[in-house]
């Protein structure tokens, strides 16, 4: 009932037809002829009061993708207040017509998706095949909470939260920053967009997207800027009566306490919590046992840990490897990891890109060389002499002692390896326990009682069996976790829509 009638996610683009990739190239040439220049969005016309950013690209330093004139707080006073009087003729607009926008917005960006791509592979680093998985994925949100709210039973007398603040991440700057959006504008609410510092352009270009397709400019406003500044003064201001955030789970504690100070009025007339849904990190595991199948070890195994040179909250960290057949796995994965492609995301046949800054690579570095200090085999892929022009790491493997896994989520193309013995199946599940987080769990078995007994105990918002761990389809795999991975609903799911307003239905809170 709640997913309503069968919806087809975005079919995205053919990477491997000429003509596509022929595209795919004008639209990277015309995208570097053109330095994008950007600015905050808000409804009310002045200058934003924050300073002027320069946006490069990751992967080739001397390429400058645009400036974005930032916001600042004055600025999320100004927004607040305009939300605020946009609220009730938002909630107003009937269901059919809030959708309608989504949907001209999912379509519009489907026309616009080689410019999009180009700008994720210039602004994130993006690969050309992780950019288009991109783009689709933002399209299927927007259909899916457009579906949400016309084709299931969606109270008609929902009355919304109000003001949402919607702060979003680099690593997925249009799907994520997206999602939050078309989730907070479907439940009716207006919304303050905060993307991350890295990556203001395509939230930009996608903001003014929204706008063109009928999202009026006073429900939907963009406050690009610092977290600390920007992001900081939305969630502590009395109006805003929402956050959906994506991010760090150090930033997501550090939101929850502001917010607890404060209660919002209910629809009952009783104070509230304001809510908050926090997607963070993992520390994710997979476990594999001697039966699994080799050679699809290592294929789901490269995806999982240096698809997005690891930047996923989803993406593998410790792969858990049964004795026996560990030195057999980890000379077949060397050798895989020998042959990926790494260099600038804008070559069409790179694999594994740069990661998003110097600060992100040096911390990635550091984490290596403290491990490598420790007395850990590591082993790294080697990287091209062109590496210099930007800010790479290669995929890298780290073997430790014993079964404890590392404490703190590495967000790079770093793979832990630990060994397991027959036996010890327990003491892993523990050892994954005591991380606390909770987000993506895989398995590779040939034993359905092994897989079983793991799916059983692991506590993980999403369970990957013989596959990859990584991708989860909106409207097909909602996708979020537990403990400091996260606090629900899951996006992409059913219930998100509904945190999302004054005095959800019983049946609906998780
Ligand atoms: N939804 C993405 C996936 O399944 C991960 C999202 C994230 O990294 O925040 O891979």
């Amino acid at each position: 009932q709640l997913y309503g009638a069968a919806r087809p996610n975005s079919a995205g683009c053919d990477l491997s037809d000429e003509a596509t990739l022929g595209t795919l190239a004008q639209a990277l040439h015309r995208s570097r002829a053109a330095p994008v220049a950007a600015h905050a969005l808000l409804a009310a016309p002045h200058r934003p009061s924050g300073p002027l950013r320069t946006v490069r690209n990751p992967g080739e330093l001397d390429d400058t993708v645009g400036h974005i004139h930032e916001a600042g707080a004055d600025d999320v006073a100004d927004a607040l207040a305009v939300a605020q009087r946009a609220a009730a003729s938002w909630a107003a607009t009937p269901a059919s017509e809030r959708a309608a926008c989504l949907r001209r917005a999912a379509d519009a960006l489907q026309a616009d998706l080689p410019a999009f791509v180009a700008l994720l592979m210039r602004e994130a680093g993006k690969t050309a095949a992780n950019a288009v998985a991109e783009v689709r994925e933002a399209i299927d949100f927007l259909r899916f909470d457009a579906a949400q709210i016309t084709d299931t039973h969606w109270p008609a007398d929902a009355a919304p939260l109000g003001p949402v603040a919607c702060i979003s991440p680099w690593n997925f700057p249009l799907a994520i920053f997206t999602g939050q959006i078309a989730a907070a504008l479907a439940a009716g609410n207006p919304v303050l967009a905060k993307p991350a510092e890295q990556t203001p352009l395509v939230a930009a270009r996608m903001t003014a997207l929204l706008h063109a397709a009928g999202v009026p400019r006073d429900v939907l406003q963009l406050l690009p800027g610092a977290g600390e500044t920007v992001g900081a003064a939305l969630v502590a201001d009395a109006r805003t009566a929402g956050v959906l955030f994506t991010g760090s789970t150090e930033v997501a504690k550090l939101l929850q306490r502001t917010l607890a100070a404060r209660v919002r009025t209910g629809a009952d007339g009783r104070a509230a919590p304001i809510p908050l849904v926090a997607e963070t990190g993992g520390q994710n595991a997979m476990v594999v046992d001697s039966s699994a199948l080799a050679e699809q070890v290592v294929q789901d195994v490269l995806v999982s840990a240096f698809d997005s040179a690891g930047q996923r909250c989803s993406a593998l960290r410790v792969l858990c490897l049964q004795e026996d057949v560990a030195d057999h796995l980890l000379a077949m994965l060397r050798g895989a990891m020998a042959e990926l492609r790494i260099g600038p995301a804008t070559r069409l046949s790179t694999d594994v890109g740069p990661v998003i800054d110097a600060a992100a690579r040096d911390a990635i570095v550091a984490h290596i060389e403290a491990m490598r200090a420790r007395g850990c085999r590591v082993w790294q892929a080697s990287l091209p002499p062109e590496a210099g022009r930007g800010t790479y790491v290669a995929p890298t493997l780290i073997e430790l002692d014993g079964l404890a896994l590392p404490e703190r989520e590495v967000f790079g193309p770093v793979l832990h390896v630990v060994r397991w013995r027959r036996g010890e199946l327990d003491a892993l599940v523990a050892a994954i326990h005591a991380t606390g987080y909770g987000l993506t769990f895989g398995v590779h078995s040939r034993i359905d009682e092994t897989i079983d007994r793991l799916t059983q105990r692991v506590h993980a918002g999403n369970h990957y069996v013989n596959r990859n761990m990584v991708g989860a389809v909106v409207g097909v795999q909602p996708f979020g976790g537990e403990g400091l991975s996260g606090t629900g609903p899951k996006a992409g799911g059913p219930l998100l829509l509904y945190r999302l307003l004054a005095d959800p239905p019983a049946d609906t809170v998780q």
